[in-house]
């Protein structure tokens, strides 16, 4: 999560003399003598391609190499600083970070390399962790120092090619307390957040501005981005005008309730509609626009559409129903001349979601019609890669592959399996129940046709259920949880959205819901959230008792005494780890009880922290031969520190083929497009897993499953 510090009103005086938008400069001199090696580090050397070469050797015992060069000073207006290198082996990097040193005083900022070769590392001036940047007191930084930080013990080079500052002709404007509705502050940061991405991805590098507009200068400007800015006054709505319509320049709205705003880019007021049975699916007409993809994925329950009133607006693509019908009363975006309009939040980004951002805004300024085919030809060039990459090694004879799912609505069960089963998936995961509640769509007789459905499609029907985590259930079963005393409680005793597993009931709550769908018939039962939510819980009444019974003794200051570093924290850690296994032992066994060829498996988190943070020791699930598998949830848009991920996992299992590795197309901190959920499935296949699991069933996959399994 990136941080922000409201602009010093120097700095905004200062913007009177902005440079062009988008300029750069460059603010080190890239030459192997301005760089001063920090300790245990070696000099940098000239590149043969002219860049500086730097040496991390972290196959030594290191874990962390810098160096430190004179720093010129910072145009006031800088927004950022790139940082332009290449690397070959990302993931022995674990992050880069950046220092800026002003006399006594460090800021600093970090990244992670995204891919292998060469890139650029933008550090916003919101990425850094203190304010101000530039000092208050004038004095500018003077130093730069480049960290280099230990990802995987292998010694890795980068070579550097240039260090400058930039400003950019997009911004996003972040909700700011006072203008979000109370304890909506971190949504606004998450969709700025969101915001960021999606434009960084479509190579329009945005910087993160205040809302206080009418104190800004937005001249630098031609997009402004609203990511989620509910409650705009109007005063920024006169600031908003007046940029759209004396300067020309273009909105980009997101979930906005606000009349007026609408009015301004030629829209009708947006009405709020919402739905138990959340959308998924944006569907698109692909000839409508040029660049526009087929379907977009995107989960909600709440939106706020817009009909296009003026000549110049269009509205683009429709939310489908949960009969997988367009359903032309909700149309998704609208598109004018003077700006976009998206009836829910900014979406992740994902290949669909660029092209859908960047035809669109193509459609409002033709300015950025080089933006959107510059990406589609990109996007092809990958896509090709992908087919090539998919055939490099042949799939394993003996290979599982699966997909999690979110309760699918009945009428498309049967269609969607055969979809699945045609591109050579076999097991889809459902979500079926939270915390031993059965889901609506898997009562009894939905439950019995969907297995109907998958026998039909030669599929797997696996019950995907969730153990101690509430976070997906109706806030009246929670409270009724909660009003039995069933929670997980944190160190000051505040109840926790999670049940307490030291308590027998529910245990055995969770424990005869697997039964019960065993006896149903699924031929899989999958555990999730068979963990703690670290180190936040539990450390109820119930949590106490039967540590203390284990114990032995009581304890003498509770929760204190259990603390990471306390007196009994080792034996706190084992506690938590025994009672993970205990439950899953007994529910595995129940299960088996039931029918001994149903197939048990859990998502995990990868090692160490699995064990170290959540109490889930997965391997001695498998040791033990509880879980016939377990699912790491790998998710990392970066191959490499995928595969290493996946290294330490199978070095930890008892044999290669009880571990899938899960891969996340379209999970909250990746999405991958088809060439990077190829480089996954060959690492995974070059390594000899079991198979792997698709995180998660919705359109992005769909897409991609005939680059990456074929037709
Ligand atoms: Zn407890």
């Amino acid at each position: 999560m990136f941080r922000f510090r409201p602009f010093i009103p120097g700095l905004i005086a200062c913007g009177l003399a902005l440079p062009a938008a988008g300029a750069a400069r460059d603010i080190v001199d890239v030459a192997p003598r301005a760089f001063v090696p920090g300790e245990s580090s070696s000099p940098p050397q000239a590149a043969p391609d002219g860049g500086v070469a730097f040496e991390a050797p972290f196959s030594a015992d290191l874990d962390r190499a810098y160096w430190d060069a004179p720093l010129r000073p910072l145009p006031p207006a800088a927004a950022a600083i790139e940082v332009d290198l290449a690397c070959d082996d990302p993931a022995a990097v674990r992050a880069l970070t950046l220092h800026l040193q002003d006399g006594g005083h460090w800021i600093s900022a970090q990244k992670t390399l995204a891919a292998p070769g060469r890139q650029t590392l933008r550090f916003r001036r919101s990425d850094f962790d203190r304010d101000p940047w530039p000092p208050p007191d004038g004095r500018p930084a003077t130093v730069l120092r480049l960290s280099v930080w230990k990802g995987a013990a292998r010694d890795v080079q980068l070579v550097l090619y240039g260090i400058r500052s930039r400003s950019f002709s997009a911004a996003v404007v972040l909700g700011s307390d006072s203008r979000t509705a109370p304890g909506e502050t971190a949504l606004a940061e998450q969709c700025a957040g969101r915001a960021l991405e999606l434009l960084d991805k479509a190579g329009l590098p945005a910087e993160l501005i205040a809302d206080d507009l009418e104190r800004l200068d937005l001249r630098p400007y031609r997009l402004l981005v609203l990511p989620y800015n509910p409650r705009l006054s109007s005063g920024q709505i006169a600031v908003l005008e007046r940029f759209v319509k004396r300067r020309n320049g273009r909105l980009a709205v997101f979930y906005n309730a606000h009349a007026d705003l609408a009015r301004l880019l030629g829209f009708k007021a947006p009405v709020y509609v919402t739905a138990p049975t959340a959308w998924t699916t944006v569907a698109f007409e692909e000839n409508e626009l040029p660049g526009l993809p087929a379907a977009m994925a995107h989960r909600t329950h709440h939106l706020l559409p817009v009909r296009a009133k003026a000549d110049s607006a269009v509205e683009l693509g429709v939310w489908l129903g949960p009969d997988n019908r367009p359903d032309e009363r909700l149309p998704a975006s609208a598109v004018s001349s003077s700006g976009i309009w998206f009836s829910h939040v900014p979406p992740f980004a994902s290949p669909s979601a660029l092209q859908w951002f960047l035809a669109a805004l193509a459609r409002s300024d033709r300015a950025y019609a080089r933006d959107r085919d510059r990406y589609r030809a990109e996007i092809g060039r990958r896509d090709a890669l992908a087919v090539a990459t998919s055939r490099r090694l042949p799939a394993p004879s003996d290979e599982f592959r699966a997909v999690w799912a979110q309760p699918l609505p009945p009428a498309l069960r049967r269609e969607t399996f055969r979809q699945l089963a045609d591109h050579g998936l076999h097991a889809v995961f459902e979500h079926v129940a939270t915390a031993g509640d059965v889901l609506d769509g898997a009562r009894e007789q939905p439950l019995a046709q969907a297995l109907a459905d998958a026998r039909a499609a030669g599929l797997q029907l696996h019950a995907w259920c969730i153990a101690w985590s509430l976070h997906d259930l109706p806030a009246e079963r929670v409270a009724a949880l909660r009003a039995q005393n069933r929670l997980m409680q944190d160190v000051q005793g505040n109840e926790l959205p999670w049940l307490c597993p030291s308590r027998t009931e529910n245990r055995q709550l969770l424990i005869e819901a697997c039964a019960d769908l065993a006896r149903r018939g699924v031929a899989g039962i999958h555990l999730d959230y068979v963990r703690y939510p670290a180190r936040d819980g539990c450390y109820c009444p119930a949590t106490r008792a039967a540590f203390e019974t284990r114990l032995g003794r009581a304890v003498d200051s509770w929760p204190a005494d259990v603390h990471p570093g306390a007196l009994l924290a080792a034996e706190f850690d084992e506690f938590r780890r025994d009672e993970m296994t205990a439950f899953v032992a007994a529910a595995a066994a129940a299960v088996r009880a039931v029918d001994p060829s149903i197939r048990c498996s859990a998502a995990v988190f990868p090692l160490p922290e699995a064990v170290a943070q959540y109490g889930q020791d997965w391997p001695a699930w498998l040791r033990a031969g509880h879980l016939d598998c377990v699912v790491p949830m790998l998710y990392d848009p970066l191959a490499s520190r995928f595969a290493d991920l996946l290294d330490r996992c199978l070095a930890a299992s008892p044999a290669p083929g009880k571990i899938l590795p899960g891969i996340g197309i379209s999970a909250d901190h990746s999405q991958l497009d088809a060439l990077a959920a190829a480089e996954q499935i060959h690492a995974s296949r070059a390594r000899q897993a079991a198979g792997f699991v698709f995180f998660h069933l919705d359109a992005a996959l769909q897409r991609l499953l005939p680059s990456i399994l074929g037709p």
